[in-house]
Parts: C-alpha cells; structure tokens; sequence
C-alpha cells in the first residue's frame, strides 16, 4: 500500500519563504540503503545556504533538504548488515531529513548510545565530525596550543570548544552576545570575548600573552578574514571553514611568510566518503560521547511545520547550540 508522509518541499532557491510543508510518497530503501522513521533533525547553517543555493554543492530543485538526522530504522534494503529494524541511529550526508521518513546509506550512519536522546543524535554527526576533522586531522593541533573559535556558540562552534578541551587546547572563544559568552565560559572556554569589540586583535593578543593563536577556526569570512589573519601566532593555522557573512575575503599570500603560517580548508563532506578517516573519526568521538564527555548543546526545538521559524533563528543569529526539527 502506498503512503504518504509529511516532508519540507523547496522548489526554488529562497530563504525561510520557499520552504513548502508538503506531501510526498514515503520512500521505500533500494539495495544498500535504509529507511528512517525520523524522530529529530540537526538545522545547519549548511542548509540555508543549500536552501538558497549557495552551498558548495549545486542545489536540484525540487529538494527536501536535511542533510543530518536521527530516528529509528524501519525498513532495510537488499544486502544491508550490521544494523537492525528497530535501532535508533544517526545519519549523515545528502539531503532528505526535512520529513517524517528518510532513507539513506547504510554507510551513513552513526550508532546512538542509549544515553543519547534523539534530538542530541540528531545534533551530532555534522558538528562534532567537522570539529574533529578540523582540530586533529587539518590543524593536528597539540595539547597546550591555543585555539581561537569563531560564532563559539552556535552548533560547530560549541562542538568545537567541547572537543578542544578533550585535546588539551586553550580556548578563545567569540560570540556576539554576553550570553553566548557565558555558554563558552560553561564549556571550558579559558577566554571569552564578543566579536564585535574594537579592539578584538589587541584582546586576543593579550590573552595569549602576545603571541596569538596557534589554530584558528574561521567561519564567518568577509571583511574580518584579514584580522583573523592578524591574530595567528608563528607557525599558527587558519582553518578556513565557513562564511557565515556570505561575502568574499581578501588576502596576501605572502604575508604568510614571515611567521611560517598555513590556511587550509576544512570541508566535511569529502571526509565522509574516506573509510579510514572516518574510522579514525568515530573511534576518537564515540566513547567520549558514550563516556558524556562530549554531549550536544541542543538550542531550540521546532515542529517541522515550524522549519522556516527555525530558519529564521540560525539566521538572527539567536541560537546557541543545535537547533533541531522535531516531525
Ligand atoms: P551556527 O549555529 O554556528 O550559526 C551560525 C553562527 O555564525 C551565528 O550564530 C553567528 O554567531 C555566526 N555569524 C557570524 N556572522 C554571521 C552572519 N553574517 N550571519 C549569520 N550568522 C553569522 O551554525 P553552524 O554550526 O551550522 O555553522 C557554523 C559555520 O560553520 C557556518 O559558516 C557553516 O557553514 C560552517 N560549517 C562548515 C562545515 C564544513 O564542513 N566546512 C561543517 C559545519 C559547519 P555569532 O552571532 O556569535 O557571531
């Protein structure tokens, strides 16, 4: 008998408007894949900007964006083993979330510790696998280094400061509200400033007793991208990670010169397809969240129907933490 299910539609590139609460056939899982009933959804920044297609990716319309989730496998597909109709897990990559079912790669998922619930499964995979990625894989960060977190409140960003610590950093963290700082304080952070004072270089300077920062996560791009470029200590890495501003950066590569300094990209999506990165990866995050070591920071719950609410939020920059979609 064939279903319906209830799914977020987008038929053009848009912002908060162009989300269409929709009906569409539930899916069925082909060979290797498996079905989803999703219980809670992880809104990345990603997304709007696939949404609006302005992602690294090209944007096929129509889409039912989502690109990370949690639920419980309700149907599996030819040739799938290794989980089992009934188990709660999260899944990550391609699009598909904003709906009651999803199917997805067995490949794409991610076990869940009975201690998790779903709408902090559903907060995990992209921000704690970018966070790794970034810190040990690009940056190869040492304990003791300093690292400087931009947007330190939002999903990545607290992902990030809660990972930092695990390695032994020294975080900086920036938020554009005093209780975003407080949040970072909450999570470790040794530092904690708004991003919006004047004098942004000299307190980072300050606070790494002048040499600056060792590692430096750069997710907002634009204007800001050359004093980020300021703040990095000799030998210091910019990871280059997002650009939340939406506008070009400039730069002079030689400037890197004199201080032995690196900027490097960090994309999670091409980590995703590396069995040995990822093996690396999970074997890293995954007893330190079943040890609650590391536990998402869930900012905000919404009905799916309230998806373009949720939109908005990231957007106003209000949350902190993962906002989640609820179906
Ligand atoms: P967040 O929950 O961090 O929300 C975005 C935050 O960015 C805001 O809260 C705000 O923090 C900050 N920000 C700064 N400037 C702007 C602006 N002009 N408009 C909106 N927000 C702004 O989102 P995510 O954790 O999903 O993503 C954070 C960043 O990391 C994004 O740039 C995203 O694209 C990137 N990312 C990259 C990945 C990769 O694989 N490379 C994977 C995951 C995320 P504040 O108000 O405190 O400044």
């Amino acid at each position: 008998m064939l279903c319906n299910m209830k799914a977020i539609q987008v038929h053009r590139a848009g912002g908060p408007e162009v989300l269409q609460l929709t009906e569409l056939p539930k899916p069925s899982p082909g060979p290797g894949q498996v079905l989803v009933r999703v219980e809670a959804v992880g809104l990345n920044f990603a997304d709007i900007l696939y949404v609006a297609g302005e992602y690294l990716v090209r944007t096929r319309y129509p889409t039912v964006p989502g690109m990370e989730f949690a639920g419980i496998i309700e149907a599996l597909g030819d040739g799938v083993e290794g989980v089992q109709v009934g188990q709660r897990v999260a899944a990550l990559g391609g699009s598909g979330g904003f709906a009651e079912y999803a199917v997805v790669s067995a490949r794409s998922l991610l076990p869940v510790p009975p201690q998790m619930t779903a709408a902090e499964a559903a907060a995990f995979p992209v921000s704690y696998l970018t966070a790794y990625f970034a810190l040990q894989t690009q940056a190869r960060a040492q304990p003791g280094e300093w690292v400087l977190i931009q947007a330190a409140a939002g999903a990545l960003g607290t992902a990030s400061i809660q990972l930092a610590k695990v390695m032994g950093l020294r975080v900086v963290a920036l938020a554009s509200s005093e209780e975003k700082l407080a949040l970072c304080k909450r999570l470790g952070a040794e530092v904690a400033l708004l991003n919006t004072r004047s004098d942004l270089l000299d307190a980072v300077k300050n606070a790494t007793e002048g040499r600056g920062v060792d590692v430096l996560m750069e997710v907002v791009g634009g204007e800001g991208f050359a004093q980020s470029l300021r703040m990095l200590a000799y030998r210091g890495r910019l990871l280059v990670i997002g650009s939340a501003s939406r506008q070009m950066a400039q730069m002079y590569p030689v400037s890197l010169m004199k201080g032995n300094q690196s900027v490097m990209g960090v994309w999670l999506t091409p980590f995703l397809s590396d069995p040995a990165e990822m093996q690396a990866a999970t074997a890293f995050l995954m007893p330190l969240v079943a040890s609650g070591r590391i536990r998402p920071v869930v900012g905000g719950r919404f009905k799916l129907e309230e998806a373009a609410e949720a939109f908005r939020l990231v957007l106003s920059r209000k949350n902190s933490g993962k906002v989640i979609l609820e179906p």
